[in-house]
C-alpha cells in the first residue's frame, strides 16, 4: 500500500510538470529544474564569496589574508560578532527582496534562505537560536506577513536550530529608513527593539543567529542585537539574504 502511494505520487509529480513546468522565479521562463534561477538571471545575482571582512562581509576586490578586516568594521565595530550575507543588493536581488517584503511572492522563500543558508554555513553550527528582525505590529497586521520571520523560519527549520521569531518585539513604530543618512537612521531605531520579559529565557545565556532580508547601514541590525544583548544574550551573529555594497549608502 505504502509502495503504491509512492508510486502514485510520483505519478502525480510527473503529470504536474508535464502541465505546469517550473518556471525561473525572475523573469518566468521556463526551466529544467525547479528550485533556482535561469542561467541569465543567475548571471545577474552577485553571490558573495570570498575574500570579505569576516565582520562585516563586505568584498574585498583582492585577498588581504585571512582574518582580514575592512576599515569600516575598524572604524566602528558592529555589536554583534559576524554577519554574512548571500548576495550584493542589486539588480534581481532588490527586486526578490521587494516582491516578498510587498507582493505575494512566498514562492521566493526557499530560494532566498537557500541561499542563506549557504552563506551562513559558518555561523548556523554556533547558533542556539534563531531570531528574525521583527515588524511593529501595526505594520505586521497591515502587511500580515514579516518577511524576515518567514526567511528566518525556513533557515531554522533546514539547519535544526531553534526558532524563536516571538522574543524580539518592535517596541517603536519607526518611520521607514528609506531616504534616511546613516545618523538619521541610527536615530529612527534607536530603542525600537525589546526582549519581552516572559521571552527571555529563548535568549538569556545563548548565541543568537539574528535574521533580516537586507543590510543597508547597519542601523536596524545594531539596534536589535543591543536589545537582544541586554536580555543575556551570550553573542549575536547575523545572516542577511542581501547587503548593500560600502559606498552605495
Ligand atoms: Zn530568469
Amino acid at each position: 500500500m505504502r509502495i503504491f502511494k509512492r508510486g502514485t505520487a510520483t505519478i502525480a509529480g510527473s503529470i504536474g510538470r508535464f502541465f505546469f513546468p517550473p518556471v525561473c522565479p525572475g523573469c518566468q521562463t521556463a526551466i529544467s529544474r525547479a528550485g533556482t534561477v535561469c542561467p541569465d538571471c543567475w548571471s545577474g545575482l552577485r553571490f558573495i564569496e570570498r575574500p570579505f571582512c569576516e565582520v562585516l562581509c563586505l568584498p574585498f576586490s583582492y585577498d588581504l589574508g585571512k582574518g582580514f578586516l575592512s576599515a569600516e568594521a575598524i572604524a566602528e565595530p558592529p555589536p554583534f560578532a559576524r554577519m554574512r550575507a548571500a548576495v550584493l543588493y542589486q539588480g534581481l536581488a532588490g527586486r526578490f527582496v521587494t516582491s516578498l517584503k510587498y507582493g505575494d511572492r512566498t514562492d521566493l522563500v526557499p530560494l532566498m534562505a537557500g541561499w542563506m543558508r549557504r552563506a551562513g554555513t559558518e555561523l548556523l553550527p554556533d547558533a542556539d537560536v534563531v531570531v528574525p528582525v521583527p515588524l511593529h505590529a501595526g505594520r505586521l497586521w497591515r502587511r500580515r506577513f514579516n518577511q524576515s520571520a518567514e526567511l528566518g523560519r525556513w533557515v531554522a527549520r533546514e539547519a535544526g536550530v531553534p526558532f524563536a521569531p516571538l522574543a524580539l518585539k518592535r517596541i517603536k513604530a519607526t518611520d521607514s529608513q528609506v531616504g534616511l543618512g546613516p545618523r538619521q537612521r541610527q536615530e529612527n531605531v534607536r530603542g525600537a527593539f525589546r526582549v519581552l520579559e516572559q521571552r527571555r529565557f529563548e535568549i538569556e545565556g545563548r548565541r543568537v543567529l539574528l535574521i533580516d532580508d537586507v543590510y543597508t547601514t547597519g542601523a536596524t541590525a545594531a539596534s536589535a542585537t543591543r536589545a537582544l544583548k541586554r536580555a543575556g544574550a551570550r553573542d549575536v551573529d547575523l545572516l542577511t539574504f542581501a547587503r548593500v555594497a560600502a559606498g552605495a549608502d
